[in-house]
């Protein structure tokens, strides 16, 4: 006989930033017609973090499930398309690579294309991987078109955005309030949990009001005031692996032909964004605090970012790592109160979008079913270590010998799951897929062979396709590629013409 779930009646979001907005918004069209409350409590006072600036393609599902238009985003946020990033110095000074979305080239069958092309290669076929990639190009041409109806070589191609994160927020706060959901403003300063249960009942405000739940989302930043201070569940620091602990943020102007791509420069003690929105640009220098003074690092910002600086920089401290638990009894963590592994790959607001997604397919009742918060555990921690082992690749594999801190980090010791990556990649040019992680193939490929990792061999596969017939195929696709990118408008023209935000908007 089955039992009649006893469906939550009340769910408290604590923090109003990126995550309590997503949160806010994918929950109230997940109840739809349900009688159960969303109430997001959050502090002007404290404010938010107001950086992340840079995402990855599968936020486009994250809207696209929520049913926003996606030029009143784009307008409303400040926003443009990104196509890849592009990481200059990482390797070896004075060398760059990007790494696209979407994929290179078209598979053989069951052969995957860079291994056609590592044997063409072999053979003497000089075109870089980089030319089978109609986002790479594009990204190079400084072009952007959104796919056609039928999509042909487009099939290849991806694309996420930059956006203004505190405008992103707003965006959601209209959606969310527009669909029934409460806002508190308010400071909270005391959880309270039941002596029995050990559940969260109830957050206290400063002022003495009473905000009671049965679901608590702990949205509260780097404070993690639910689900660190409150029930004490620890954070695992990953700073062994992940060095860099403080950022500056810094506003410039707007880039007139607004490249298409998020740029990060590697520096002595760390690395430089530099991600184009349309009405300014986002700057940050990330480094490691133990070899470079706030001051210096400021001042190599300051420096480098090639356009009038329009604000001062903001400074911000973080360690690197994650909650052991993301969700622990009636707590779920998202965003920077869950964990924080570092902007180099604009994973985080992800992170949130994947929290989110996965807690609706583990939903609890009233019971809290420990086995749903378990599964719910695993699969977050298995995301954060593939993104980790992406992000590790990028420190770990360089030439660079010039600082202290390029010498700590070639010399690290990596997980072993990102040693066997590597390792394997290195024997086979194949890529180990253990079925967890956030970051695919093509990705994998372009930052392993962008950090200079080579393959030894390839496919034995490829053999059962002539190398002529090979050959050719890879002629063609570059052509068609060439000629695409050829025909499509630069990406400030697209805006222009479909998704530019009102002056004075911002
Ligand atoms: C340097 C840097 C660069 C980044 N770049 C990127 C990027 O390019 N791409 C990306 O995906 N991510 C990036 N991130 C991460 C991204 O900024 C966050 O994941 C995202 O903004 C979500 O933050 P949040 O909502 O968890 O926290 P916050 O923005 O800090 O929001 C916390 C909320 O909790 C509220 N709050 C806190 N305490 C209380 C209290 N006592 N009472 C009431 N309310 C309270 C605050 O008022 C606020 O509303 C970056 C982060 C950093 C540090």
């Amino acid at each position: 006989m089955n039992e009649t779930p006893a469906p939550i009646r009340s769910i408290v979001i604590a923090g109003g930033g990126t995550a309590g907005w997503m949160a806010a918004a994918a929950l109230s069209l997940a109840m739809g017609a349900s009688d159960c409350t969303i109430t997001v409590v959050e502090s002007e006072e404290i404010g938010t973090v107001g950086v992340g600036e840079a995402t990855i393609p599968p936020i486009r599902l994250f809207n696209g499930m929520l049913g926003i238009d996606e030029n009143e985003f784009v307008r409303a946020t400040g926003g443009t398309f990104k196509l890849a990033i592009e990481f200059v110095d990482w390797t070896r000074l004075g060398h760059h690579y990007f790494h696209p979305f979407g994929r290179f080239g078209d598979d053989f069958g069951m052969t995957a294309f860079h291994q056609q092309w590592l044997r063409c290669r072999a053979a003497g076929n000089d075109a870089p991987l980089s030319a089978f990639s109609l986002t790479e190009q594009a990204a190079l041409a400084g072009k952007f078109d959104r796919p056609p109806g039928s999509p042909g070589v487009f099939s290849t191609f991806s694309y996420a955005y930059h956006f203004d994160a505190s405008l992103y927020a707003r965006f959601l706060r209209r959606y969310a309030e527009a669909r029934g959901v409460t806002r508190i403003e308010g400071k909270i300063a005391d959880v309270r949990i039941g002596s029995e249960s050990g559940l969260i009942e109830r957050l206290t405000l400063d002022d003495g009001r009473e905000v009671a739940g049965e679901l608590f989302i702990d949205c509260t930043g780097f404070r993690g005031l639910l689900i660190g201070q409150a029930l004490g569940e620890p954070y695992e620091d990953w700073s062994r692996w992940l060095p860099c602990n403080r950022a500056l943020a810094l506003p410039s102007e707007r880039l007139a032909d607004l490249p298409p791509f998020t740029r990060s420069t590697a520096r002595g003690a760390g690395w430089q964004w530099r991600i184009p929105l349309q009405h300014r640009t986002g700057n940050g220098h990330v480094y490691c605090s133990d070899f470079i003074s706030d001051d210096e690092a400021a001042r190599v910002l300051i420096e480098d970012i090639g356009a009038a600086a329009t604000g001062d920089p903001r400074p911000l401290r973080f360690t690197t790592g994650r909650r052991r638990n993301t969700w622990v009894g009636n707590c779920v963590s998202l965003g920077l109160a869950s964990g924080f592994l570092e902007p180099l790959e604009s994973t985080s607001i992800h992170m949130i979008q994947t929290g989110i997604t996965k807690l609706l397919a583990w939903f609890p009742d009233r019971g809290f079913d420990p086995v749903s918060r378990a599964e719910y555990n695993r699969q977050v921690g298995a995301e954060y270590e593939s993104v980790r082992d992406f992000l590790v690749l990028h420190y770990n594999r360089v030439e660079r010998d010039d600082s202290d801190f390029w010498r700590m980090c070639r010399a690290m010791e990596i997980p072993d799951t990102l040693a066997a990556k590597i390792d394997a990649f290195e024997r086979t040019g194949r890529l180990l897929d253990r079925g967890k992680d956030l970051f695919e193939a093509p990705s994998w490929l372009a930052v392993l062979l962008g950090q200079g990792v080579t393959p030894r061999a390839y496919d034995p596969m490829t053999l059962a396709v002539p190398e002529n017939d090979a050959q050719r195929v890879l002629a063609a696709m570059r052509k068609v590629i060439a000629d695409t990118v050829t025909q499509m408008p630069s990406q400030a023209a697209h805006i222009d013409r479909h998704c530019r935000m009102p002056a004075g908007q911002a």
